[in-house]
C-alpha cells in the first residue's frame, strides 16, 4: 500500500478484501477494520480522472511538453496498438533522456490542466456528505492525480485512489507502473479491470448504493458490474455516451447524463438524496 497524504492507494487488487471499509471514519480511525457486522449503509462515489475530474487527458496533456515533430501520428497509433501504459512510458522516457524534462516540470504540467466546469463544487459536496465516501478509480497515475488533487487542496476529499502507480527515481524521472497484470477481463486493458475494482467495493457489502462517473469506454466494464439500486453517470457528448445505444443494454443500473459538474449536480444529487 502506497500513501498519498492521507489518502490510501491500494495498488494491488488483493488489497481489497471482503469487510475491509473504505469509509474516511474506519481510514481515520487507522484504517483498521470496523468492529461489527457489516451493514451496507453508505453510498460509494466511484469517479474517473480523466475528462471526468479534469477537462482533458492527462497522458495527451504531458505527451504536449515533447516537440511538436516527435508527437503525432506514430505516437497516436502506440495508443491503439499498446495501450495507454505503452504510450505514457514512451513519452515519460523521451521527455527525460532526450529533453531533461523531469517528474518536476511534468507535475507543473499535470497542474494546469483545468477541472470540468462545476466539478470542484460537486466533489466537495459530495465529499460534505456523512453517508457517502469518494474514491478516484483510474487509468492515469498516481502521480499525476496526487499532484493535481494537492493543488487543489482536494486530495482529502478521497478515501481512496485505485490507479498506475508512478514512482520518482533519485534521478528526477518519473517511472509509471501498472496497478495489475490482469487476463480475466478483455474488456479493459491487462494493467487495470476497473469492473474488477467496482466489483470488490461492491462486495464489501458496506455500500447500498455505488454511483459510478465517467466519460469513456474504460468506465464501461465498471458501469456493468454496478446493480440496478446503482447509478451510472455517462458524460453527454464524450466515447461512451456515443456507444450507449449499442451497449447501453448491458447495464443492470440506473442511468444519469451529463455534460459538466453543474448538470450532474443537478441530475445526481435528487437521486442520492431520495
Ligand atoms: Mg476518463
Ligand atoms: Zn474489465
Amino acid at each position: 500500500m502506497f500513501p498519498i497524504g492521507r489518502m490510501s492507494l491500494w495498488t494491488c487488487r488483493r488489497l481489497i478484501a471482503p469487510g475491509v471499509l473504505l469509509s474516511r471514519r474506519c481510514l481515520s480511525s487507522g484504517g483498521g477494520k470496523c468492529p461489527g457486522p457489516v451493514v451496507a449503509s453508505r453510498i460509494l462515489a466511484a469517479i474517473d480522472f480523466d475528462k471526468t475530474i479534469v477537462a482533458r487527458d492527462s497522458y495527451l496533456v504531458v505527451s504536449e511538453l515533447l516537440p511538436a515533430e516527435k508527437r503525432g501520428k506514430k505516437l497516436d497509433d502506440l495508443v491503439k496498438r499498446c495501450g495507454w501504459m505503452t504510450y505514457i512510458e514512451t513519452v515519460l522516457k523521451q521527455l527525460y533522456t532526450e529533453h531533461k524534462v523531469d517528474s518536476t516540470a511534468v507535475g507543473r504540467c499535470v497542474r494546469l490542466i483545468e477541472p470540468v466546469p462545476g466539478m470542484m463544487r460537486l466533489l466537495r459536496q459530495l465529499a460534505g456528505m456523512p453517508q457517502l465516501d469518494m474514491c478516484i478509480i483510474s487509468d492515469s497515475n498516481s502521480y499525476f492525480i496526487d499532484e493535481w488533487l494537492r493543488d487543489r487542496g482536494i486530495a482529502d476529499l478521497f478515501c481512496a485512489v485505485f490507479t498506475n502507480p508512478a514512482c520518482v527515481q533519485s534521478s528526477g524521472e518519473l517511472l509509471v507502473l501498472p496497478f495489475e497484470d490482469q487476463t480475466q477481463c478483455d474488456l479493459c486493458p491487462a494493467n487495470l479491470c476497473k469492473g474488477a475494482v467496482v466489483q470488490q467495493l461492491i462486495d464489501t457489502g458496506v455500500y447500498k448504493q455505488v454511483v459510478y462517473v465517467g466519460d469513456s469506454c474504460n468506465d464501461l466494464c465498471a458501469m456493468r458490474h454496478l446493480r440496478p439500486v446503482d447509478v451510472a453517470c455517462i458524460r453527454r457528448g464524450f466515447e461512451l455516451y456515443g456507444k450507449m445505444p449499442a451497449h447501453g443494454r448491458e447495464l443492470k443500473c440506473r442511468v444519469v447524463s451529463w455534460r459538466d459538474g453543474h448538470e450532474l449536480d443537478a441530475n445526481l444529487l435528487p437521486i442520492i438524496l431520495a
